[in-house]
């Protein structure tokens, strides 16, 4: 799948299922609780913003095993780098960080992050909405540099915004952990499979040879714009005052 899909499923993962999951214990900070007028559940709407851009930017972090992914391009030689290592780790595209195990142990790693280092959890915070703006594909069509400009103004800016609006970040390794498992699922609806179950080497993926092909006009012309209607749909459904 396309970095550009993956984005637009992590976003649609933390906005249909992040009301329910962070009325949880510890997930968020409890006053608000009390507060939130908009939405009957723990997050406000800033956090619940938030969590779309930060699932949908984690959404991108299995494919840093594939050194041509989005993401691997994202910060030049820093990630092309890390992408080479991880995938040498990881034994190859789509082993190890295309997992279960994956995806609940980056979404502790971060959850730890977020108790532990507050810095460490802003540079993460920042990280992961620019992938995820650059992902969506914000920016000036073939203007590198120019939309690089745009990608930082606007994850800089939105990043103050959440601040000067009390986001909390206890959510951090929830959204960080859908945002894994979306990119998962997305994969096992390619024709390629994933190893859910990693170590276990099976590779789970749709019966019938049914599954996309990765960045055909399937995925450009008729998934990529029916997943933005979703994402759309809900961020209106979630915080429209009805
Ligand atoms: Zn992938």
């Amino acid at each position: 799948m396309m970095g550009h899909t993956h984005a637009l499923t992590g976003a649609i993962a933390w906005l249909g299922v992040a009301p329910t999951l962070a009325a949880l214990p510890l997930l968020t900070e409890s006053t608000r609780f009390i507060e939130t007028g908009v939405m009957v559940n723990a997050l406000t709407p800033a956090e619940f913003v938030a969590g779309a851009l930060i699932c949908s930017g984690a959404a991108m972090l299995p494919d840093l095993d594939h050194p041509s992914a989005t993401i691997a391009q994202t910060f030049g030689p820093i990630t092309w780098g890390l992408s080479k290592a991880i995938a040498w780790l990881s034994g190859g595209h789509r082993n190890a960080t295309h997992s279960l195990l994956f995806a609940v142990g980056a979404g502790f790693g971060a959850h730890y992050l977020a108790n532990t280092y507050p810095i460490g959890r802003d540079i993460m915070v920042v990280l992961l909405i620019g992938l995820a703006l650059r992902a969506i594909g914000i920016g000036i069509p073939g203007k590198k540099f120019a939309s690089a400009m745009v990608n930082i103004g606007l994850t800089v800016g939105l990043f103050a915004v959440f601040r000067s609006d009390n986001v909390g970040y206890a959510w951090l390794g929830l959204a960080v952990a859908i945002g894994c498992l979306a990119h998962v699922i997305g994969d096992c609806c390619t024709e390629k499979g994933c190893p859910v179950l990693w170590p276990m080497r099976q590779r789970w993926l749709l019966p019938w040879k049914i599954g996309i092909k990765t960045g055909r006009a399937f995925e450009q012309k008729f998934l990529a714009p029916v997943l933005s209607v979703v994402v759309l749909g809900l961020l209106y459904f979630r915080l429209a005052p009805l």
